[in-house]
């Protein structure tokens, strides 16, 4: 059976082009760039070049770049760095739909005595300007947005947020994993002073990522050791992943078009089809701004984990709304931080497409899903209830 793959936010294809690039760092020119010899230092060029494709497609410069080993440790990374940086100041912002490789983080920060804000969001995954600025103080550290959401694909206006918290000497940090790649991003015309991006959400490796850092920012490692990265990052250089998150970066820019109008026109097609075809469905975070690859559709009176399943049936991925945390299925806390129902966030479901994804994979999706989730109500006592109770 044919895998129909939509879940792009959650991992990618490596592009053949990153594979073959990084194919010759595993057998031929396997060395240490920190040698002193020409076989491995000779790969400083190599790591210098991928710095300058990390930095072309988000407008920055190639000392800028931080390799690290994802989305997860750079966004660890510039948190720290921000609060060693600034001893005195123990208030910190985030939002309260987080990936978790902040919101737990930000979680822990405050069990260690953070005072940390967490900004709420409206309905459809906008968040609450107003509260974000009122929450600044003089001993705001830092505040952390993502720029666009894993789940739902809603975009933050992070141009001019971040122009704004800057204006106020605060640091600014974004967690922008699921933006490369998906929108144009430029740093040189905003005011985000610390970014991170991970190459397996845009076809690159994974273990690989970078951390943006503004020029003149302060900065204090998190990782001591060797002098690699400029002593901002020890330990023994990843040359094929940094040459493979290089090359990916230079594809990725150059298929930011097409993700921008044929990625999404398939994207509004397929969430179109499934609303019209499905009743009582919806878009989550359907009228914010959002990414061209994603939409999160909530199918009232279902189980998320029992759609997938069958989902799985006819060969197509995606992921659900729920997380499964200790045995109890809850509700992401993105959804609940919306608002959504719980009739209606247990039954999300996420479909995220990419450069790769086809009208032929659209249509087949089309096809399965109104009868599954038709299969699935007609099992439920909760869509009985809802529809008989709709009848008088
Ligand atoms: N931030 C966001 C918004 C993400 O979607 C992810 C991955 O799903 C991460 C951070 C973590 O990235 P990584 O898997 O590279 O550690």
């Amino acid at each position: 059976m044919k895998t129909i793959y939509v879940d792009n936010n959650a991992t990618t294809k490596v592009a053949p082009e990153v594979v073959e690039a990084m194919l010759p760092y595993f057998t031929e020119r396997y060395g240490n760039a920190s040698s002193m010899h020409s076989f491995g230092g000779g790969l400083v060029v190599d790591i210098r070049r991928a710095r300058t494709q990390v930095a072309d497609l988000i407008g920055a410069r190639p000392e800028e770049i931080l390799f690290t080993s994802g989305g997860t440790e750079s966004d660890a990374t510039a948190i720290h760095a921000a609060l060693q940086s600034n001893p005195d100041k123990r208030h910190i912002v985030t939002s309260r739909v987080e990936h978790p490789a902040i919101k737990t983080l930000f979680e822990r920060y405050q069990k260690n005595g953070y005072r940390v804000t967490f900004v709420p969001v409206d309905g459809e995954g906008r968040l609450e300007q107003t509260a974000l600025l009122e929450s600044l103080s003089d001993d705001t550290a830092i505040v952390s947005l993502m720029w666009a959401n894993n789940e739902t694909g809603v975009i933050n206006p992070i141009d001019d947020l971040s122009r704004e918290v800057r204006a106020r000497g605060i640091l600014f940090h974004t967690d922008a994993v699921q933006t490369v790649g998906k929108i144009p991003i430029d740093v040189s015309q905003n005011g985000v002073d610390l970014l991170s991006m991970s190459a397996h959400k845009f076809h690159g490796p994974k273990g690989i990522g970078a951390l943006y850092i503004r020029k003149g920012t302060k900065f204090k490692p998190m990782v001591v050791g060797g002098h690699q990265e400029g002593g901002r990052r020890a330990g023994t250089e990843n040359v094929p992943g940094i040459v493979g998150m290089g090359r990916a970066c230079a594809l990725a820019g150059e298929n930011l078009e097409d993700v921008g109008t044929r990625v999404r026109q398939l994207r509004d097609t397929l969430e179109q089809a499934l609303l019209q075809a499905v009743p009582r469905s919806m878009a989550n975070g359907g009228q914010a701004e959002r990414l061209p690859n994603t939409t999160s559709i909530a199918f009232e009176y279902v189980e998320g984990e029992a759609i997938l399943l069958l989902m799985n049936e006819y060969g197509i991925c995606a992921s659900s709304g729920s997380a499964c945390t200790s045995g109890s299925l809850e509700p992401s806390h993105v959804l609940r931080a919306m608002g959504v129902p719980f009739t209606a966030a247990h039954g999300s479901i996420r479909y995220s497409l990419s450069h790769y994804t086809t009208r032929e994979e659209v249509d087949y999706i089309v096809d399965k899903m109104p009868p599954i989730i038709e299969r699935l109500r007609s099992m439920s006592p909760f869509w009985k209830q809802a529809t008989e109770a709709a009848m008088h």
